[in-house]
């Protein structure tokens, strides 16, 4: 296209004034304010020219004029402009976070928010979302409280521990610890266990963010004794221990239980702290294989000083990073201006305190955690959602595509049960001339977008964590 025609094209453009004018979006700025109709007009305006002056449309112009289209087709009409004034403005104030279901097998999958909330705790953080609550303070003598002394006093019942502390998430319970107990001294750790999570977690990293000097000790897959009473010296702040969330060193490997630890760092008169990850609470029953995750309290119990774990793993409550051990640790970590830095806020409180309170009933947590639930929901139960789902996919779909009820394997996630699958069933859909990514695609645009996985040539729903067969049937938005 030359210019003269490209300059023709944008001055058959209207101004933005020019399009508020149009009667079509009159009723749109009582909707959405002036501003934003203003601010939409703008985008769509910009989008006609930038496709008018972008090189790559001159093909499709040519081809375009060569088919007998008029090179004004290429500015849309008052209508179709205000048509899209219009959708711009709705996509706008749309929220962007929105509802989508998990197939994908992963029970506690990072991407899509982790663990979901009982609807007690659902309950609670409406409470405090939409009214005062006495989050710090003790309504039976109207004096100040302290804002974790609820979690606490449950922290400590379901653990053992003497005290506990909340924070906003593990990754934040660890810098705090550290930096209390061990600034601008030496933290030993195994290389074994230099971990790096997902979200750019890097052990390493968050040592030397706590202002701690990292003291390495052994080897990637054999760590001995020994080698922690070697590094131990004046400038020793304490042990780390890290649970290796996301992988397994199998093999030629050795590595130091915590109570071998323990009994080491007591001899030098200085904490074990470990950092726990996932943190359960409870041995969780019902899940074949069964969950090899270890327990805080078993944890407290074989020595360390302190454990950190997160709120919304495999406790299945919000974000969230607990902090439980030595009260006299506990206390110079609440002391610590960080503490102030990194403090839950009052949702976060209010679901982790009601999804606590779920794990006084040892009969019933299982069923009201839906984390714990999902882990642990009997395969004939996800079989027959699979194969409702299958036939609900089957009559949605049509015959172009083949849905079959298969053997999957889910995971945990999050970190939790590293390299551990637990069998469950899903639906298969495959398509004789489209591709399992083609397939996925269809799924993810659906309203709500639904998450499956991609296995070889086929694409998966694993039902373990779908709530209803009918969610994984793709649905149009409205
Ligand atoms: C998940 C995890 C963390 C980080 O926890 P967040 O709650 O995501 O901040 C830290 N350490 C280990 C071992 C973990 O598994």
């Amino acid at each position: 296209m030359d210019n003269e025609r490209r300059k023709t094209l944008l001055r058959g453009l209207p101004s933005v004034d020019e399009l508020l004018r149009l009667p079509e979006l009159k009723e749109a700025v009582t909707i959405y304010s002036a501003p934003m109709v203003a601010d939409a007009a703008r985008i769509v305006l910009e989008g006609c020219r930038s496709s008018i002056i972008k090189d790559g449309i001159e093909d499709g112009i040519e081809a375009g004029i060569e088919a007998g289209i008029e090179d004004g087709a290429l500015v849309p009409s008052a209508a179709a402009l205000a048509s899209l004034v219009l959708e711009e403005a709705a996509r706008a104030v749309r929220p962007g976070m929105a509802r989508v279901i998990n197939a994908t097998g992963i029970v506690l999958h990072t991407n899509i928010g982790r663990a979901i909330l009982s609807p007690e705790a659902i309950e609670a953080v409406v409470l405090a979302a939409g009214g005062s609550v006495n989050l710090e303070m003790d309504i039976s003598t109207g004096e100040r409280g302290q804002r974790d002394a609820r979690v606490e006093r449950l922290v400590r019942r379901l653990t053992g521990a003497e005290a506990a502390c909340v924070v906003n998430n593990n990754a934040a319970a660890v810098l705090i610890a550290l930096n209390t107990l061990a600034q601008s001294r030496e933290v030993v750790v195994s290389r074994g266990e230099l971990i790096e999570i997902g979200g750019s977690f890097r052990l390493p990293e968050i040592i030397s963010k706590s202002g701690c000097l990292l003291k390495e000790v052994g080897t990637t897959n054999r760590t001995h004794p020994a080698d922690y009473e070697e590094a131990i010296g004046e400038r020793t702040a304490l042990l780390f221990k890290a649970h290796t969330s996301n992988y397994r060193v199998v093999g030629f490997t050795a590595g130091v239980p915590l109570k071998k630890l323990a009994s080491i760092a007591a001899a030098h008169n200085i904490p074990v702290v470990e950092d726990l990850g996932s943190g359960s609470l409870v041995k969780i029953e019902g899940v074949a294989p069964p969950v090899v995750e270890p327990t805080v309290a078993q944890s407290l119990s074989a020595g360390a000083s302190l454990v950190t774990f997160s709120g919304d793993k495999l406790l299945g409550g919000p974000q969230a990073g607990i902090i439980a051990g030595s009260a006299a640790l506990v206390e110079r970590i609440k002391k610590n201006p960080l503490k102030r830095a990194l403090r839950a806020d009052k949702l976060t409180l209010a679901a982790l305190e009601a999804t606590l309170l779920l794990y006084l009933n040892t009969d019933t947590v299982t069923r009201k955690v839906p984390t714990l639930r999902f882990l642990s929901r009997p395969f004939g139960d996800i079989d027959s959602a699979a194969q409702m789902a299958a036939s609900l996919l089957r009559a949605a779909l049509g015959p172009d595509y083949e849905v079959e009820v298969v053997d999957v394997e889910s995971m945990a996630g999050a970190g939790s049960m590293p390299g551990q699958t637990i069998p469950s069933r899903g639906v298969s859909v495959t398509h004789g001339s489209l591709s399992p990514q083609k397939i996925y695609g269809i799924f993810l645009s659906a309203s709500p977008a639904i998450l499956g996985r991609i296995s070889g040539d086929r694409f998966l729903l694993d039902m373990r964590a779908v709530r209803e067969p009918a969610d994984v049937v793709p649905r149009t938005g409205a």
